[in-house]
């Protein structure tokens, strides 16, 4: 054969039966074929395993998503570009016009944007509670047929814990489903709650180095078996090479999580004993308003924290930028630590009695805890809570 032709059909080195790499490779390849058209068509239709296309699924995906649903607790998982597209697919594939949705204040902010107007466009309708209004979620639905119900636990900035046992028998007692965005607590949590859908960001902890996206959706088996279409056609299925990184950080992900929130347990109390402090939000202290709901509900409390400092916007705004070894930016669950400004945070499109049910306040910063020395942490803290304005 020319030149031409061998550039475009290289040498075969894949490994021979019984030699298999202990890292899976990376199966950078849109297509997969068979030698037969009827084995082709036989995988096509389901009655045969294999790969055919990529943005249907690919090997390398597909390993780190049997492996996120076996970490979740669940029988199948969907991977996709990033959390933010797993929730919005998700939701497009669970809802048709006319439906109802419930959701929370405390919600994160895109996914308040998916609800409100990309879903409203397309007639589905919502309503918005606080996740403390238990009352409320009950009236809602005894009065609303609702298609689902969508909730996260802990919640973002504020650390509230939602009840989740509650919060999924009210819904299941009213034929809706219960989703639960699960960023926050991590993979190995809340699992044995019968919640129907857990959706993830793969960004946060999955990778744990702040260098890849993702987005799954994990649940039983005819769940997910009723997404993968729609999923399909969307098209947004996580790209290998983004896969393989994911599962990398996943080998490490219990000894980051827990090294992170027992930093994380240290911060908090540490704030919680200064005097520029006038509160401190963290589902690992004794004084949060739901511990003992935090306790039963959760094995770890997690890398992120809030607190309120007394003397308010100004203060905070300094405290974040005085900061040395806290990056001040969006995002949580990496090893490096990170802050976020109450600047930052504001929700625009809250009325503002919705804003006060958030429980923000003017001086509240939020905190994400890495693998840093904890006491290098404290230090940068009380400096920057000690530098005078100017
Ligand atoms: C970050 C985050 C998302 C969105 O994930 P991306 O991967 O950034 O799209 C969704 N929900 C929660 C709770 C998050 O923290």
């Amino acid at each position: 054969m020319k030149k031409p032709t061998l550039l475009n059909h290289p040498p075969e080195t894949t490994p021979p039966p019984g030699n298999a790499p202990v890292i899976a490779p990376i199966y950078q390849s849109v297509k997969y074929e068979f030698e037969t058209v009827d084995e082709t068509l036989q995988m096509l239709r389901g009655q045969k395993p294999g790969y055919f296309y990529m943005r249907a699924s690919n090997p390398t995906t597909r390993q780190l998503e049997l492996t996120l649903a076996q970490l979740q607790g669940r029988d199948d998982c969907l991977a996709t570009a990033s959390g933010v597209n797993a929730i919005a697919q998700t939701l497009l594939a669970l809802t048709k016009a006319g439906d109802h949705v419930l959701f929370f204040i405390e919600t994160y902010g895109p996914t308040r944007n998916i609800i409100r107007r990309l879903l409203a466009r397309f007639g589905v309708e919502n309503t918005m509670l606080s996740i403390e209004d238990l009352a409320g979620v009950e009236n809602v639905l005894a009065t609303r047929p609702t298609r689902l119900v969508l909730f996260e636990s802990p919640t973002n900035p504020m650390l509230k814990v939602a009840d989740i046992e509650r919060l999924v028998e009210l819904a299941h007692r009213h034929g809706a489903l219960a989703v639960v965005d699960n960023t926050f607590a991590g993979f190995h949590q809340h699992g044995e709650y019968d919640i129907d859908l857990f959706v993830h960001s793969l960004t946060k902890y999955a990778s744990g180095t702040g260098d890849v996206m993702g987005g799954a959706v994990i649940g039983r088996q005819e769940l997910i078996d009723d997404l993968r279409p729609d999923f399909a056609v969307l098209g947004a299925l996580l790209d290998p090479h983004a896969a393989f990184l994911l599962q990398r950080g996943l080998k490490t992900y219990f000894v980051r999580y827990r090294e992170q929130t027992r930093n994380a347990q240290a911060v908090a109390e540490h704030l919680a004993a200064h005097p520029a402090v006038a509160k401190v939000h963290y589902p690992g202290l004794s004084t949060h308003p739901q511990a003992a709901l935090a306790k039963k509900q959760m094995r770890d409390a997690g890398t992120v924290l809030s607190f309120d400092l007394k003397a308010g916007s100004e203060a905070a705004r300094r405290f974040s930028e005085n900061l040395q070894l806290f990056a001040l930016t969006a995002s949580l669950g990496s090893t490096e630590s990170l802050v976020m400004a109450p600047q930052l945070m504001g929700s625009r499109d809250f009325t503002p009695d919705q804003a006060r049910q958030s429980g923000m306040g003017p001086g509240t910063v939020r905190l994400s805890i890495g693998l840093e020395d904890v006491e290098d942490l404290l230090a940068d803290i009380d400096q920057a809570l000690a530098t005078p304005p100017g």
